[in-house]
């Protein structure tokens, strides 16, 4: 059996492709509901990344390809591709929206400020649209893609490799398990994984009743989500936390609110809820897919390793991890998971630029064990 720790995004697209390559998979969370961490704070705005190319934006976008037909193929009642619309943050951005142009997810179109207009905007340049692209229901995506997995709510206080199992210990009980996924987001405590320089980023986002009508997304340096319902999604914030912030200035929102307010009407706008949460990046910002290394006994059987030492890694038996995924969980988490599904169940071998050993020799040697407290994970 398979056990996956950590019911988010990443948790329940793992589960949902372990299964279906024919494993008999075990979903554990603390929380007895999907999404109950990052994952149901989200605006779940699947969108392509752009700027000037480079591997992060080639990989943004093979997983936005990815990712939304993987939604209107499972989770078509909680995806809408209404569109959305890349509009510059200011005027600087404005003039690189040039150079961005070649390297854009295609198709999409090029925007003018009357078209931008149409679609209930003002005082905006225009800007890219990409017609694929949406926003989902967050915690709706992650329960439909949880239901039919067997789940255990348990918070899992310690690990332990005993024999060929790994046990995840509870308060009162323990799971066995011979096979591993970490996708615990933004805590990485479990086990040392300090070579990942795991962080936390805290974000709000808001869901208002309007009574006007957003045809499309758009994307500043903010969110706003087409309307349904009379509702629309105003997403995010983001502050550099070690730990969730539990208490804030008491509106995390206004900023939002101002920012939305000078490029369309929101006088009606009236806040029914507020969603906080923590994403969780990697020291080099793309997604940490694959296997995991096994820090300590690498430490203590190579001490010289610190000092450049070439010697092979050495890898935890039948563990692995789906992390990272940053400001952009519901865009990667699907192609990450059948990627990982892929390694685990065949043997595929993993993606460079994802696997988690990339980041392991610089830490090692730059960062030093000795000296990284692990603040900030
Ligand atoms: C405000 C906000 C807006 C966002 N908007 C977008 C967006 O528009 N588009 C987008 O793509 N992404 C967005 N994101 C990012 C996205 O939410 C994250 O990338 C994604 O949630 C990461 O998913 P995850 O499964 O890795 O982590 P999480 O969702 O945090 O899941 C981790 C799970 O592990 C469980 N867990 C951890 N430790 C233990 C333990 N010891 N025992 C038991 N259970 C444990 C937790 O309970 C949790 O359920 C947003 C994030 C925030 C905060």
């Amino acid at each position: 059996m398979i056990v996956v720790l950590g019911a988010g995004i990443a948790g329940v697209a793992a589960a949902h492709f372990l299964k279906e390559a024919g494993e008999e998979v075990l979903l554990v969370d603390r929380s007895d509901v999907p999404a109950s961490g990052g994952s149901g704070a989200a605006g779940a705005f699947v969108s392509p990344k752009i700027g000037k190319g480079g591997p992060l934006q080639e990989l943004t976008n093979d997983a936005f390809a990815f990712a939304k037909d993987f939604y209107r193929k499972l989770t078509p009642h909680a995806f809408h591709a209404d569109g959305v619309l890349r509009i510059p943050k200011n005027p600087e951005d404005e003039v690189k929206f040039e150079s961005y142009e070649t390297f854009n997810y295609r198709p999409y179109e090029r925007w003018d400020a009357v078209k931008a207009r149409e679609a209930g905007l003002r005082d905006v340049p225009g800007g890219f649209f990409f017609p694929e692209a949406g926003d989902g229901d967050a915690r709706e995506i992650c329960r439909t893609l949880a239901a039919g997995v067997p789940r255990r709510q348990m918070n899992v206080e310690r690990l332990e490799r005993k024999e060929d199992r790994w046990l995840l210990h509870g308060p009162q009980e323990r799971i066995e398990a011979e096979r591993l996924v970490l996708a615990t987001g933004y805590e990485s405590g479990l086990l040392d994984l300090r070579y990942l320089g795991i962080k936390g980023l805290w974000g709000s986002r808001g869901d208002y009743a309007t009574s006007r009508h957003f045809p499309i997304s758009m994307h500043k340096d903010f969110s706003l989500s087409s309307s349904r319902e009379g509702r629309v999604k105003l997403g995010a914030t983001h502050v550099k936390s070690p730990e969730p912030c539990r208490v804030c200035d008491g509106r995390p929102l206004a900023s939002l609110e101002a920012k939305a307010a000078e490029i369309t009407d929101t006088s009606d706008f009236r806040l029914l809820e507020t969603f906080c949460g923590m994403r969780s990046t990697s020291r080099d910002h793309f997604p940490v897919v694959g296997p995991v290394i096994d820090v300590p006994r690498m430490l203590e059987e190579s001490p010289a390793i610190v000092r450049g030492a070439k010697t092979p890694l050495i890898h935890f038996e039948g563990l692995y991890l789906l992390n990272g995924l940053g400001g952009r969980g519901f865009v990667f988490a699907p192609l990450m998971a059948r990627m990982l599904a892929e390694h685990i169940t065949r043997g595929a071998a993993l993606d460079p630029r994802i696997h988690p050993d990339r980041l392991f020799w610089k830490w090692v040697r730059r960062v030093g064990p000795q000296r990284d407290n692990g603040v900030g994970r």
